[in-house]
């Protein structure tokens, strides 16, 4: 907006989590690009799959358009289709559903844990024994890593072993965080994670497979890239997909990758500064408890429990956009989305809570302190 005199009198808009990029990137796209490899294949994609599988601390992880491609993938090698269930973390982005729907499986929806939002361990018990005692067959589970903060694979992980259920773990938000001292994305049979633009690193838009399992990364690889058969012709015997991830992308994850631990450490601290500034408001918390040190902080969200709190995280958000400051509330439970209706979940109304009263704080790496000190601002005026 423009006064009077001419003089721009409203600072620019601060966005919740936007890509970080500068110079480096550009740098290692150009070299891409001046080394000839504009396809989606060449040294840059082999280079940043092996980068991401020795940080992730996997055998294998092959790179495609998206974190959605890597779990519909996944699910198709795996042969779930048609009249399978697959039980899924609720309180999650619509992709993780969505790629279950593309293979014409049924989701089933477990509910959260209140402090972490992330799949119930107890809730997915009781999903599996329903679904047992119904006759179902249950092919997969997909857990999901909450805004960064990974889920109990100590108890997930145990109780799909013990179904004989295989675990896909969608890492998609999480790269960088940990589990019991294991990275998050090296879980389960086979996860996934994401670099679309919003992410904790971005290649713009993309996505990988990580596993150990050789097979399903190579029939992955395969199903990607048209569904080509290893002969000169065209030689195809089962339907593919076009999701490989393109060299020149890859060449951005590349330069992002060497920037990702400075990206969550600039993302750690502006959840301690959240902390600090909300410290002395009753009724209000952050989501995924005190544990910052194993969460790659990708967004802060706040949970503010209206029987306490004198304001409310609507209060909030709308003061924030008052101010030209972006926030969102959480991801808005997949069992109460109208796509979903008729869909069935072990649901107990945690995740439904926690959308009621939850609030996701702008959190990007890219921020300034000046524009933090805006944010900060914004909020004392609520919190006081
Ligand atoms: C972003 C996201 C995805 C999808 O990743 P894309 O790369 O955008 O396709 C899947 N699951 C979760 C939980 C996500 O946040």
């Amino acid at each position: 907006m423009n006064n009077d005199r001419g003089l721009v009198s409203v600072s620019p808009p601060i966005l919740l989590s936007p890509p970080d990029v500068g110079q480096l990137e550009q740098e290692y796209v150009l070299r891409a690009m001046q080394s000839g490899w504009i396809a989606p294949a060449g040294p840059d994609l082999t280079a940043f799959e092996q980068e991401i599988a020795d940080r992730v601390g996997v055998a294998h992880a092959v790179g495609l358009s998206s974190g959605t491609a890597a779990l519909h993938l996944a699910l198709l090698s795996w042969g779930v289709g048609p009249g399978d269930v697959v039980p899924a973390s609720t309180l999650t982005f619509a992709a993780t559903i969505n790629a279950i729907r593309y293979v014409g499986a049924e989701p089933y929806f477990v509910d959260s844990e209140p402090e972490s939002g992330n799949m119930n361990p107890a809730l997915l018990e009781d999903a599996l024994a329903l679904l047992r005692s119904e006759g179902r067959r249950v092919p997969a589970i997909i857990s999901v890593d909450l805004f960064g903060k990974a889920a109990d694979y100590t108890a997930i992980s145990q109780i799909a072993e013990r179904a004989g259920v295989r675990l896909l773990a969608d890492a998609a938000e999480s790269l960088g965080a940990s589990w019991n001292g294991a990275p998050a994305g090296s879980f389960g049979d086979a996860a996934v994670t994401s670099f679309n633009g919003n992410k904790i690193m971005t290649t713009s838009g993309g996505g990988m497979l990580l596993t150990n399992d050789r097979a399903l990364a190579d029939h992955v690889r395969k199903l990607s890239t048209q569904a080509r058969e290893p002969a000169v012709h065209y030689e195809h015997t089962e339907v593919g997909y076009n999701y490989r991830l393109s060299n020149l992308l890859a060449a951005l994850g590349r330069a992002q990758l060497t920037r990702l631990d400075a990206m969550i450490e600039r993302r750690r601290t502006w959840r301690e500064r959240y902390r600090a500034a909300l410290a002395g408001s009753p009724g209000v918390r952050i989501l995924g408890g005190a544990d910052d040190a194993s969460d790659n902080c990708w967004l802060t969200a706040i949970i503010v429990d209206a029987a306490e709190s004198d304001w409310t995280a609507q209060d909030l958000g709308s003061a924030l956009t008052e101010a030209d400051i972006e926030s969102r509330p959480l991801w808005k439970p997949m069992h109460l989305q109208p796509v979903n209706a008729g869909l069935r979940g072990s649901l107990d109304g945690t995740s439904a809570r926690l959308f009621a009263n939850g609030l996701t704080l702008p959190s990007g790496s890219g921020m300034t302190e000046s524009e933090f000190a805006r944010v900060e601002q914004a909020i004392a005026a609520v919190a006081g």
